[in-house]
């Protein structure tokens, strides 16, 4: 039996290759998409939606703790992990099928079954064989595991989101996000936790006010930071996990994960044998239009790591369907993407932070404002929220935006279209604040700081 031919093919049905697969089959094109494990990728299954579910699930405890300075008296709260893990695989399994409808109802086939090419037309899954004008890879990453003995007792991300019961203790190494995110969830919901990180700071790329301050409210919270320490070794001791730290110290927890960054899934796929470049860490290199050395054969999402993030994934789809079956070629920006950690208080960022904004000019104005929230005073909890502006003094334009604590993501979401749209400090400053919110803070910051502050 011949080959079937599509126009475009797929490999991995993640945040950016359904979409694409999607909108290609909507503009007209024949597709397949291949996918070797759930529909919806890392976002729906083991990323952004899980984690956030989880975050929700630690929140309570806060709200629990909160509740008693405004009159309320609970019962002591008591938590189940089944039942969290249970109701969370239920919605992932609605999302997976909604994804499945999707797909289908687009006219898409869906090849189950890891891909990988034959040649730069032909893409092999299992027994079946497809010809292809044009092959899209979004097969995306997956947890990195240190090249340390003992490595292999240690959770990595993945794993979390299938746990069978909660542990007490819990070492996560790592100063990224996800790290920051699960000590931040763990410690909710009671575990003792412990976070280890090689840096003095976490959240590398982040403004310096923001990760200082995060710094002190999780240690505040009482997650235990050890900061400036690699994990040299990890070995089993009766129950006990036990982490061998660089300075020799060692730290026995139940549970250690691992949160050190992600490999892109690029080996092994027949991508080298096709022509396809990749960088010595498996990227795979593209030009602004996500095509990449080979003239038919595009890449998006993770597996390129321009900008690590779902809407980033879908963004590049959208750009490379209008690029090839829309007759309306155009690049992804990656200025100004905004950007949220789902630790605990949250934080959020767009644009320049203060560092890089004085990396490029020398008349950046700082405002900062850093205040105990109103809801605070009655819950007697002693956590501040940090606001910052960074301008340039000279165009007025505020070149970015950061924020810690309470609904961040849901307040900076708002600012980027303003900074998107280019807007000054005047225009901040005309704008009326909604009263009382900690939002409001950001369009009544009136004095910079004194240079050098
Ligand atoms: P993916 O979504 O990873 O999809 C790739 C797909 O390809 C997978 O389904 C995989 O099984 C499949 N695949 C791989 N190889 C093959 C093959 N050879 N054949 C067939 N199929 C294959 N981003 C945010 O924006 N906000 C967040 O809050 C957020 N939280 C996160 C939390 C965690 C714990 C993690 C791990 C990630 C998080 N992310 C978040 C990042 C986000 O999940 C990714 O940026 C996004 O999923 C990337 O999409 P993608 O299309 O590149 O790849």
């Amino acid at each position: 039996m011949s080959a079937p031919h599509v126009d475009l093919f797929v490999i991995g049905a993640g945040s950016g290759g359904v979409r694409a697969a999607r909108m290609a089959a909507a503009a007209g094109a024949s597709v397949a998409v291949a996918e070797e494990a759930r529909l919806g990728g890392t976002c729906v299954n083991v990323g952004c939606v899980p984690k956030k579910l989880m975050v929700y699930a630690s929140h309570f405890r806060d709200e629990f703790e909160d509740a008693s300075g405004f009159g309320w008296s609970t019962p002591p709260a008591d938590f189940d992990w089944p039942t969290l893990i249970r109701n969370k695989d239920i919605e992932i399994q609605r999302l997976n099928d909604i994804y499945r409808r999707l797909l289908e109802g687009a006219g898409v086939e869906i090849v189950e079954g890891r891909a990988s090419l034959e040649s730069s037309a032909r893409v092999a899954v299992g027994e079946r064989r497809f010809h292809a004008e044009r092959i899209l890879v979004g097969t995306g990453g997956r947890p990195r595991r240190p090249a340390i003995p003992g490595s292999g007792l240690a959770l990595v991300s993945d794993d979390v989101f299938a746990l069978g019961e909660l542990p007490e203790r819990v070492v996560v190494i790592g100063g990224g996000y996800i790290a920051l995110e699960f000590a931040g969830i763990f410690q909710g919901l009671g575990v003792q936790v412990t976070l280890v990180h090689r840096g003095d700071l976490p959240l590398r790329g982040f403004d310096d006010d923001l990760r200082t301050a995060i710094r002190d409210a999780m240690s505040e919270r009482g997650v235990e930071l050890r900061l400036g320490c690699e994990v040299a070794a990890l070995h089993r001791c009766a129950a006990e996990v036990v982490a061998t730290l660089g300075d020799g110290t060692a730290l026995a927890t139940d549970t250690a994960l691992f949160a050190i960054g992600r490999d892109p899934n690029t080996r092994g796929i027949g991508l080298e044998a096709a022509g396809v470049d990749l960088e010595s860490d498996g990227t795979i290199r593209v030009d602004e239009f996500s095509r990449t050395s080979v003239e038919n054969i595009f890449a998006i999402g993770d597996c390129t790591n321009r900008m690590n993030l779902t809407p980033v994934a879908i963004a590049e789809a959208m750009a490379l369907v209008d690029t090839l079956y829309r007759k309306r070629p155009r690049a992804m920006s990656y200025a100004d993407i905004p950007t949220a950690v789902f630790s605990q208080p949250p934080l959020a960022a767009v644009g320049l932070t203060e560092t890089q904004a004085r990396e490029e000019s020398a008349r950046i104005e700082i405002y900062r404002s850093s205040f105990l929230p109103l809801k605070n005073t009655l819950s007697g909890r002693q956590e501040r929220n940090l606001l910052k502006l960074v301008v340039d003094r000279e165009t007025d334009r505020v070149l970015g935006a950061h924020m810690l604590g309470p609904d961040a993501a849901e307040i900076v979401q708002g600012l980027a279209i303003a900074i998107q749209c280019g807007a000054t400090k005047t225009q901040f400053d005309a704008t009326i604040g909604i009263h009382p919110t900690t939002a409001e803070e950001f369009v009544t910051m009136r004095e910079p700081l004194p240079d050098g502050t």
